[in-house]
């Protein structure tokens, strides 16, 4: 099972993603842990990587292909993956096509999350993580037991990237690079649009119900 998962920031999709994940075994490959993990190690490519994002820009499309090519090619990826955050460009869509060919595979199904703009600032203004064990909390949907305090006793931060002045620049970024990716997908006929309203568990059947379907 190879999907891939669209959609602008603050859509759900990363949780979407993490639950699938678990329910069917095969990893949770999302570009943002991978470059936040970069980062955090202070390596060439997170260093590179950090100046763009803290700009509220996009990293440049072979920075991002080359740790997912690394990424992919590692074992636990053979029964399939969730991509999550990748592709985000014509370029690099283009480019995972090229590495499945590579290896005589295909993407089964690729998820395009929507929701309208006043509702993604609320929800990603809203979001606090943990910097020790990377747990994500939000003020309204899901906050945590004690105010400003992870359940692993670390004090929550918000992302540089989440602060509300950021977002809107962020999805003025996400329409301009995506739309065309989304139309690339439409084109193989293996886009399936889901509205990513409702709760954690409606909006995870919409999805089953549209890989499902595509399967059978
Ligand atoms: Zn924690």
């Amino acid at each position: 099972m190879r999907l891939v998962f669209l959609g602008p920031p603050g859509v759900g999709k990363g949780t979407q993603a993490a639950k699938l994940s678990k329910e069917y075994g095969v990893p949770h490959i999302a570009t943002g842990d991978i470059l936040r993990a970069a980062m955090a190690r202070k390596t060439p490519v997170g260093l590179e990587a950090k100046s763009y994002i803290d700009s509220g820009k996009l990293v440049p499309d072979d920075v991002i292909i080359n740790i997912i090519r690394e990424r992919l090619g590692e074992p636990d990826t053979k029964k399939g993956y969730i991509l999550d955050g990748f592709p985000r460009t014509i370029k690099q869509g283009e480019a995972l096509s090229k590495m499945l060919d590579q290896n005589r595979e295909k993407i089964d199904r690729v998820i395009y999350f929507y929701l309208n703009e006043d509702e993604l600032v609320k929800r990603i203004a809203g979001r606090w993580s943990c910097p020790a064990c990377q747990k994500v909390y939000h003020t309204i949907n899901n906050p945590p037991k004690k105010e400003g305090i992870c359940e692993c006793g670390t004090a929550l931060v918000q992302r540089k990237d989440d602060r509300p002045e950021t977002v809107k620049e962020r999805l003025a970024v996400y329409r301009n690079e995506t739309s065309p990716l989304i139309q690339y997908y439409e084109g193989q006929g293996l886009l399936s649009k889901v509205e990513a309203d409702g709760t954690v568990d409606e909006v995870s059947e919409k999805v089953e119900n549209a890989f499902q379907k595509s399967s059978s």
